[in-house]
């Protein structure tokens, strides 16, 4: 026997070499470690992690039914990109962009709608703000002006991704603040804020702070009659992440989509409410002449012409099946299903919240399947806990419910968000509800304020807050 590495078949797995020694953490081991042990070892390493399903905190998939993890674990070494060997992973890819084309309304004709996908949201945000980025270097250059000054406007809820667009293409961002008057973003302010170097107005369906909708089908109509005041041609792009597959199943009136003028192109996440793991983002614009030419190249080997765009080269090809599997199995009633139950359960959570009286709700209707509440000011003042101290404990409990400061402008205010998904019952949500509950009743205890609240103090003393809302 090989002792120096355990060759498996004569040492128990806990009682080889590598379970007594730290984990390699800095160079490649010189030798070998049998495939039991390393397993174990990494499979251990996850161990202290939060349980996915248990984690609140993401709006990313946790859980997918056996047939749609199965597809993906079969799938799991393809390589999207290698389209001449795995050509028909390249027309579900098509049919998937087309479905999403169609639910967001698109009035593209041809059988292939013009999309992309991505890793996520993010990557399907960067080539939709590329896009317009690019048109409006196209529309400025043809008119003899400068493009050195592109700027791009949203409101300050924004997700991170949009900062690192704006860095990594050196775009001015101009934000809108969020204020407790306008929860989302203010028009009318958002408008003060652009002119002929702006290439686009980012307005957001489920905003990851705030879980609110912006008004879009209001800007489009505000952005119309500033078009033609300042013939600028402003347009919209959608950060759907999240409600790129809510509005269509559970509010399928609203018009926040194509069928708004200067919506050219909307993004969302397939592995939010699309429903698969991550990693999946889709962008699609409203027509083929949106996407600039540069940021396509076509293939035609499959018999028809598909157009392909990204950031990336290689990616996995399984999300790709399991957003097919997904649509095919679920269908429109399935969707539907699905992200109402999840709505109810957080309007259910919504309303025990409001009953206990140290919380407050953000918002009193819920637009996307999540909320978020702070603490009574009332309250507030005299509790010797704050909301982190209460993440914490839930975290006891195994949940991950995140407490966290809002952005500029009212980042004085600490909330704490839920957001559900597939995954959740209403036996979960009860579940929950009661950790919440035993914690509160555990921190009402409390004879001297947490090291939070001290802190929290200082703050106020050396700032002077409160919020009121
Ligand atoms: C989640 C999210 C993103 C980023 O999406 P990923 O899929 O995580 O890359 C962007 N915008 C909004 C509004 C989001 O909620």
């Amino acid at each position: 026997m090989d002792k120096k590495n355990n060759t498996w078949g004569d040492t128990p797995i806990f009682g080889s070499r590598q379970m007594k020694e730290p984990a390699p953490a800095e160079f490649i081991p010189e030798h070998r470690t049998p495939a039991v042990i390393a397993y174990q070892m990494v499979k251990d390493e996850t161990f202290p992690q939060t349980q996915p399903r248990l984690n609140l905190a993401t709006f990313v998939t946790t859980y997918m039914d056996d047939y749609g993890t199965r597809l993906m674990n079969e799938a799991v070494g393809i390589n999207y990109i290698d389209e001449t060997e795995y050509p028909r992973v390249a027309v579900m890819c098509g049919r998937c962009i087309n479905m999403v084309a169609n639910m967001w309304n698109t009035p593209e004709k041809g059988d292939w709608k013009t999309g992309a996908v991505g890793i996520g949201s993010s990557e399907a945000c960067m080539l939709g703000g590329v896009a317009a980025w690019l048109r409006w270097r196209e529309r400025r250059k043809s008119q003899g002006k400068p493009v050195d000054k592109p700027n791009l406007v949203m409101s300050s809820a924004y997700q991170v991704v949009w900062e690192k667009f704006c860095q990594l293409w050196q775009i001015e961002m101009r934000t809108v603040p969020i204020t407790h008057k306008h929860p989302t973003l203010n028009i009318e302010d958002a408008l003060k804020l652009c002119d002929e170097n702006t290439i686009c107005i980012v307005p957001i369906a489920g905003v990851t702070w705030t879980g609110m909708n912006d008004d879009i089908e209001a800007l489009d109509f505000a952005l119309d009659d500033f078009n033609a005041k300042t013939g600028y041609d402003i347009p919209i792009h959608v950060d759907a992440a999240s409600g790129g597959f809510i509005l269509p199943f559970l509010n399928p009136n609203k018009k926040w989509d194509f069928r708004l003028k200067w919506v050219l192109s909307i993004s969302t996440s397939g592995h939010k409410y699309g429903l698969v793991y991550p990693g999946l983002g889709w962008v699609v614009w409203k027509d083929k002449k949106y996407l600039p030419k540069e940021m396509s190249f076509s293939v035609n080997y499959l018999g028809a012409s598909i157009t392909q765009v990204g950031l990336n080269f290689s990616r996995p090809g399984a999300q790709i099946l399991a957003q097919y599997y997904n649509f095919i199995h679920l269908g429109k009633d399935g969707y539907r299903e699905i992200h109402s139950n999840s709505m109810e359960i957080a309007r259910y959570c919504h309303a025990r919240i409001a009953q206990m009286p140290c919380f407050k709700n953000y918002s009193a209707e819920l637009e996307n399947p999540l909320f978020i509440w702070y603490m009574d000011p009332e309250y507030d003042r005299k509790a010797n806990w704050t909301l982190y101290d209460m993440q914490d404990k839930l975290m006891q409990k195994g949940w991950m419910v995140p407490a966290y400061s809002m952005p500029k402008n009212i980042e004085d205010m600490v909330v704490m968000r839920i957001v559900v998904r597939q995954g959740m019952s209403r036996d979960m949500a009860d579940m929950l509800l009661q950790d919440i509950t035993d914690a509160v009743e555990e921190l009402e205890k409390l004879q001297y304020p947490t090291p939070s609240r001290i802190a929290a103090q200082k703050q106020e003393k050396t700032k002077g807050k409160v919020y009121t809302h």
